[in-house]
């Protein structure tokens, strides 16, 4: 292990080498293109200099593309058969939170240690990834990182802490320690929130009487369905599978598979027009009790790192916490 303070102009030189060689998602600000008119959002994207990553603020949207992009082309097939769809085979540093590579373990869970079966199209992106370290020194607002214990990880090639007078560097990876020649010696840890805002405690099962309390109903009236909750959570996985026949090609086709979401209509359609799941507090609570109860029965921990991401793009405001608190409410007075 390194440990460094390096100027503007030797962090920024070790980072153009790193660049060169490998593709660097971090958070960067896109000024305009914020939810309301005249704001700025900051999000994940590709940089090439260590200046264009925001250190400061939570991104809207996870990092969660890197490993499971939004559409994604299988394979092609035609009467000859079927072929591997190419990817990209740069190597890539993602620059994450505690809580988004503490997110990593559930994804793994569910594309590598499910049903027996290793995800080929998440493997071979996942294992191309080294994650360098954002620290959190304070709370952002939402989060609940400490309650469900994901805000410390030890997880991480690289830290880098942006300072006052550059920067300061925790290399634990080996690989790295050639990018950062120059620096001076000195102790850099990264600092982990202790604290969340207001703390939750979460219940371990729930009885079925839950499924009919009236607080759903409150979801239901409120839930456009719009999915963005989904979206932007680094742990929701599910996705459709989609054959695109090429008209201009005939014969020519693609499998493809594409991110869905748990709160939208059709996502509990089954065959002979069955929707099991209609009315939007279903499907709310569905969301809920996989992410902090089914989930943990089958892996071992919780599938929300609570990084409160899915209040904040939430157009109608709905707290993840909020229905944690709700349901730890009824558990106490009923039992469930
Ligand atoms: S459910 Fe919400 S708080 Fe939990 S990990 Fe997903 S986006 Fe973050
Ligand atoms: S973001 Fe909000 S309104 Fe949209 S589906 Fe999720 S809970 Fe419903």
């Amino acid at each position: 292990m390194e440990e460094l303070k390096l100027s503007w102009y030797e962090a920024e030189s070790a980072f153009s080498k790193i660049a060169e060689e490998y593709k660097v998602v971090a958070p960067k600000r896109k000024a305009g293109k914020g939810r309301f008119s005249d704001t700025d959002v900051v999000s994940y994207d590709r940089v090439e200099l260590l200046s264009d990553i925001v250190f400061s603020a939570r991104t809207c949207f996870s990092a969660k593309s890197v490993f499971f992009p939004i559409r994604e082309t299988m394979f092609h097939y035609d009467k000859e058969g079927i072929k591997e769809a190419p990817i990209e085979r740069q190597s890539t540093i993602v620059f994450l939170r505690a809580c988004d590579i503490n997110s990593l373990d559930i994804l793994d869970a569910m594309f590598l240690e499910n049903g027996g079966y290793q995800d080929f199209y998440y493997k071979r992106r996942r294992e191309n990834v080294k994650l360098f370290l954002l620290e959190c020194p304070r709370s952002f607002e939402h989060c609940f990182c400490v309650s469900m214990g994901t805000n410390k990880t030890d997880n991480y090639s690289v830290f880098i802490r942006r300072e006052e007078n550059g920067y300061a560097v925790n290399i634990k990876d080996e690989a790295f320690t050639k990018y950062f020649p120059n620096g001076t010696k000195a102790k850099v840890e990264p600092h982990f929130v202790e604290e969340d805002s207001s703390s939750l405690n979460i219940v371990n099962s729930v009885d079925c009487s839950l499924f009919e309390n009236k607080m759903w109903k409150e979801y239901s009236q409120r839930c456009t369905a719009c999915g963005r909750c989904n979206v932007s959570c680094p742990t929701c996985s599910c996705f459709t599978v989609q054959d695109i026949i090429d008209k201009d090609n005939a014969g020519k086709s693609e499998r493809r598979r594409i991110w869905s979401s748990c709160q939208i209509k059709n996502f509990a359609l089954l065959a002979g027009e069955h929707n099991f799941r209609i009315p939007k507090g279903d499907r709310m609570r569905y969301k809920v009790l996989h992410k902090i109860i089914d989930f943990k029965k089958r892996f071992g921990f919780s599938m929300c790192v609570g990084c409160g991401r899915c209040e904040e793009v939430c157009p109608e405001y709905i707290s993840m916490a909020g229905c944690i608190e709700k349901i730890n409410e009824v558990v106490s007075t009923n039992g469930g």
